[in-house]
């Protein structure tokens, strides 16, 4: 049965894994598993990978609990860091590490009476994305904060953020490297200075300078690309060396005539120019696939690629096969994650970002892990 299925190739995760080490050999590897893995699931990701990397990052304190309570190991650092409403012993109770990036949450573990050296922390600098972190000018004191704070292990490991590192030509990536390096230099304890990491997806594959002690690699350890895909830049990850881990999938409900000049589906968007079969396919947006798509964007059935026709609904698409097709009920339909169609192309055809596409899928769509 492959109704709606998000299917997840360990070997190539592994494969993406080892390319990152070669990539980047002297640095440890984060793996981004917030957001359910980006679909992939969380808890067998981090299942899989548990001594395969050196630590994981999740968005909030839950996920990190969440990788606790099912037996992973490793490090696990909260990006966010700690909520008003979180509890910061949970921190110590889950043995997870946090990001602190702003006063208020010095303050928290200043009223706090945690243990000594009982808490690994990650000093967020704002080196110009302008989101989470201490503002360059103001960092040096705050670190110092932190540093007097008994609860908070030594050294702390510094931790940035870039705004634009898909932007291959843009120099924000530079300044933010330099503005980091410009902090690091002005700390006048420099043993009090641990691990330093800034690349994400983008910085690991485009910028090398910046990778630093620990890379973070998201969306390409699931062999995608954090550049945006256009007919001209070709910007898919296996440019890159890396394999797509998700297929998404579903099958042929039934397969049925369709006439000339007909149209189809809600609001009769579509018209046959010819006699035609079409495929009646069971994914939709309830799934996760984009509603908004533009029109002929593509399917892989049996060894080809065929246009979507009409509108996406919530349970069911439509497939031009051709008048010729063989096509039969129960035939495999690759909406995206083989060589011919990898979700960057999907992305170009739905104006979303292929981050977007991965994360938006909904549990209808059933995980299954192969090879
Ligand atoms: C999401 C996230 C990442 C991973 O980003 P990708 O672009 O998917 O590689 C790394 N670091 C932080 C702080 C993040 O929030």
């Amino acid at each position: 049965m492959s109704i709606a299925t998000i299917e997840v190739s360990v070997s190539a995760l592994l494969h993406n894994v080892n390319l990152f080490r070669q990539l980047s050999p002297t640095s440890q590897i984060m793996a981004i598993v917030k957001a359910n893995a980006y679909s992939h699931g969380k808890n067998k990701i981090a299942t899989i990978l548990d001594r395969v990397v050196d630590y994981f990052g999740v968005a909030r304190l839950e996920e990190g609990i969440e990788l606790r309570k099912i037996g992973v190991q490793f490090p696990i650092l909260i990006l966010e860091g700690l909520f008003l409403h979180d509890c910061p012993s949970q921190l110590v109770d889950y043995n997870l590490q946090t990001v602190i990036h702003c006063a208020q949450q010095i303050e928290t573990l200043r009223k706090m009476s945690l243990p000594v050296n009982s808490l690994d922390v990650w000093f967020k600098l704002d080196s110009g994305m302008h989101r989470l972190g201490f503002r360059p000018e103001e960092a040096k004191d705050y670190f110092q904060q932190l540093a007097d704070l008994a609860c908070v292990k030594k050294p702390i490991n510094i931790i940035s953020h870039f705004s634009s590192a898909d932007e291959l030509n843009s120099a924000q990536t530079l300044h933010q490297m330099a503005t980091f390096d410009l902090f690091i230099n002005s700390i006048d304890d420099q043993s009090l200075l641990g691990k330093q990491s800034i690349a994400a997806s983008g910085g690991i594959l485009a910028w090398p300078m910046s990778h630093r002690d620990v890379i973070r690699p998201g969306i390409a350890l699931y062999g995608v690309s954090p550049f945006s895909y256009s007919e001209a830049n070709k910007a898919i990850a296996a440019e890159f060396g890396l394999k797509s881990v998700m297929t998404f999938k579903s099958e042929i409900i039934t397969v049925r005539e369709h006439k000339k000049d007909e149209s189809l589906g809600y609001g009769l968007i579509w018209q046959a120019k010819h006699d035609t079969r079409l495929a009646v396919v069971a994914m939709g947006y309830g799934d996760g696939y984009p509603r908004d798509i533009l029109p002929d964007t593509p399917v892989w059935i049996n060894d080809r690629l065929v246009p979507i026709v009409g509108r996406v609904a919530m349970d069911m698409i439509l497939v031009d096969l051709g008048p010729q097709a063989t096509d039969q009920a129960g035939d495999e339909v690759i909406f995206w994650g083989n060589a011919a169609l990898p979700v960057e192309k999907i992305a170009a055809h739905s104006g979303m970002s292929a981050y977007e596409l991965l994360t938006r899928l909904t549990e209808r769509a059933k995980l299954r892990y192969v090879d």
